[in-house]
């Protein structure tokens, strides 16, 4: 393929752009033209963080109609966060009951010295 124009680097911020015979200098806000890097305030820690215009159009082509308001910090870590709670089970440990001898499994840590009962023992020895 054939590529119609040219785009080399002059420096700075401008680029030559050179397209049928014609040598056009851009710089690269013109270039950019719709989408600038935006710096941001992330909601949850209050860090600057920047919107660049890659996710900008990004943004705009997947029809989003918000800005990002967390920085990516955050957002990956609300992201773990929630993988965690849905795999998160209830942590329960494996005791002896003190009462009937039982395996059992309790959802504290068993301290040493106190006497731990299954569900049952545990139910018959408030009654
Ligand atoms: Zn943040
Ligand atoms: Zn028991």
């Amino acid at each position: 393929m054939k590529a119609l124009g040219e785009s080399r680097k002059l420096g700075k911020g401008t680029h030559s752009w050179s397209f049928l015979d014609k040598t056009y200098n851009l710089k690269e806000e013109d270039r950019l033209m719709e989408f600038q890097d935006k710096t941001l305030t992330c909601t949850d820690c209050g860090k600057e963080f920047t919107f660049t215009s890659g996710e900008q159009s990004f943004y705009k082509e997947k029809g989003f109609q918000n800005e990002p308001t967390r920085c990516p910090e955050c957002r990956l870590a609300r992201r773990r966060d929630r993988n965690t709670h849905n795999r998160r089970e209830k942590k329960l440990y494996n005791v002896t009951c003190a009462s009937c001898g039982q395996p059992t499994q309790v959802p504290f840590e068993p301290r040493q010295g106190r006497p731990v009962y299954c569900k049952d023992c545990f139910t018959n020895a408030q009654v």
